[in-house]
């Protein structure tokens, strides 16, 4: 592997969460081709070809463009990391409490897109 497709690597998140309807969340691996037809689920016969990064209004848009080698297909991971846009006030009452709740809406939205951006549906959160 060369350095160029690791460093993409570390740009992925290794799973993402999907919400169960009552049944909590699930973690499904982001190390699998998402073209349709296609079961390749070996990181081996992945590859990260190239990285473009981009601001909308409230996030951040990162697309890494993967190569799989038993499909021969190429698709897309777009990566929205939603900005958090107002920091609150700093308040006398403010506990700690309140800074982790809201640390935890920071989040990640992970799709799939094909090779000509057609969206192949939302993954999960990470
Ligand atoms: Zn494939």
């Amino acid at each position: 592997m060369s350095e160029d497709t690791k460093k993409l690597w570390y740009e992925i998140p290794s799973y993402v969460f999907v919400a169960l309807a009552r049944r909590g969340m699930e973690k499904i691996s982001l190390d699998q081709c998402f073209l349709p037809d296609c079961d390749n689920n070996s990181k081996d016969l992945l590859e990260p070809i190239k990285k473009e990064e981009y601001e909308e209004d409230d996030k951040h848009v990162k697309i890494i463009h993967m190569k799989c080698h038993r499909c021969k297909g190429t698709f897309q991971f777009k990566l929205e990391t939603l900005k958090r846009v107002a920091k609150p006030t700093k308040s006398s009452k403010k506990s700690k409490k309140d800074d982790e709740e809201q640390e935890a809406l920071t989040m990640g939205l992970a799709y799939a897109l094909d090779e000509n951006g057609k969206d192949l549906g939302h993954i999960g959160y990470f």
